[in-house]
């Protein structure tokens, strides 16, 4: 049994189905279901007794040490977070609540919890983080990748908000013994990717027929991995990670945002053309940036495929395909998240809770 927090998100969610079609090992998800949760994701899984779906927030310190207490889970994975750089420019309070309050509140728990069990038990029990490229601030244009050791200079209050649980975690591993591992990866895509960010935005946008807004010259560059793959990661560190480390993840993948654009609106060409035959990039709207937007994100992601032999399946060129294919078959999904249907049917569901 393994407990994940943040389980209804994007990653989350790809995470617990990626896991129950892989194995047998019981999942108990506990998600406060914010905007960005959402259970259709898992609703291939209704029914299915091995996921064990918990309405709560991580933050809760009574309710995650019923839980581990209960249930007895063997590892913790950390998904939970608000992650939406953007919003944290916006309202910030949030972002130091979940990702800064909520994962001490967390710890705390695991902390009570581990500490009990017996000897075998504590030593076999890892607490997974799973954290961002973005803690490591900005990368000039000819600068190297960002290795494990890169110093912290997280620049939006997002990454800050992650900076300072990826430290908290660290801390409770030096102080505490606790058996932890970090993760920082990059930009995740694929399904079930919340149509606020880059790539589905785009897919949507452009079906719709509105702009496709790309902020300030478009050149901010980033890498990119296949959500899939970046489950592959985490399974991989938990099973054979060494405790105490730190481990970057990203899909070898640098491109700035006017060519995923580029290539999103090719795909669309190809896949689902235009009425009127004209291609998609004719769209795209040059907008204000975001304020201290970060020019360049780059992961060095040597160490894990050296220590522990990971490295992504999908190139960025069969990745994207997939997942814009997967936007065009799923347009019901992407009309609940819209139509905020899921919402209406999460407060009739939960309504007692
Ligand atoms: P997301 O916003 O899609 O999902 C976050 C999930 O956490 C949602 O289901 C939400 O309901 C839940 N949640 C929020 N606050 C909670 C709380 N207090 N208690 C329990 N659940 C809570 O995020 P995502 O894109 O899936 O990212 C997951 C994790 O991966 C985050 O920690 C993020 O920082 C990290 N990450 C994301 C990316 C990316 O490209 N999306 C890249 C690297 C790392």
């Amino acid at each position: 049994m393994i407990l994940v927090t943040g389980g209804a998100g994007f990653i989350g969610s790809n995470f617990v189905l990626d896991w129950l079609a892989q194995n047998d090992e019981p999942v108990i998800n506990l998600d406060k279901l914010t905007y960005a949760g959402n259970l259709a994701n898992l609703a291939s899984l209704e029914g299915d007794e091995r996921h064990i779906f918990v309405h709560g927030d991580m933050g809760d310190f009574a309710l995650v040490s019923d839980l581990l207490s209960r249930y007895q889970p063997r590892a913790v994975v950390n998904f939970a977070a608000e992650s939406h750089v953007d919003r944290s420019i916006h309202g910030p309070g949030d972002f130091i609540q979940t990702n800064v309050v909520g994962t001490f509140q967390l710890l705390e728990a695991v902390r009570g919890y581990w500490g009990g069990l017996d000897a075998a038990a504590k030593q076999a029990f890892r607490f997974l983080h799973v954290s961002t490229d973005e803690v490591y601030g900005s990368l000039d244009a000819d600068a190297p990748a960002f290795t494990e050791t890169h110093r912290y200079e997280p620049n939006s209050p997002y990454s800050a908000s992650k900076a300072a649980s990826d430290h908290l975690v660290r801390a409770y591993h030096h102080t505490y013994g606790l058996p932890v591992l970090t993760t920082n990866c990059s930009n995740n895509y694929g399904p079930y990717h919340f149509p606020e960010k880059l790539i589905p935005l785009m897919i949507v946008n452009a079906q719709a027929g509105k702009p496709l807004p790309v902020y300030g010259d478009g050149m901010q560059i980033r890498d990119w991995l296949f959500v899939k793959d970046h489950c592959s990661a985490i399974r991989r560190v938990l099973e054979a990670g060494q405790v105490g480390e730190v481990y970057n993840v990203g899909g070898w993948n640098e491109m700035p945002n006017i060519e995923i654009v580029k290539i999103v609106c090719g795909l669309l060409d190809e896949l689902r053309p235009r009425a009127d035959g004209k291609p998609y990039a004719g769209q795209i709207a040059y907008v204000t940036d975001r304020p201290g937007h970060d020019r360049r994100y780059a992961i060095d992601a040597t160490k894990i495929e050296r220590e522990l032999g990971w490295r992504p399946a999908e190139t960025f060129q069969t990745g994207i395909r997939k997942t814009v294919e997967w936007y065009l078959e799923h347009g019901d999904w992407v009309e609940g998240v819209q139509s905020g249907a899921y919402r209406n049917w999460l407060e009739t569901n939960y309504a007692e809770r």
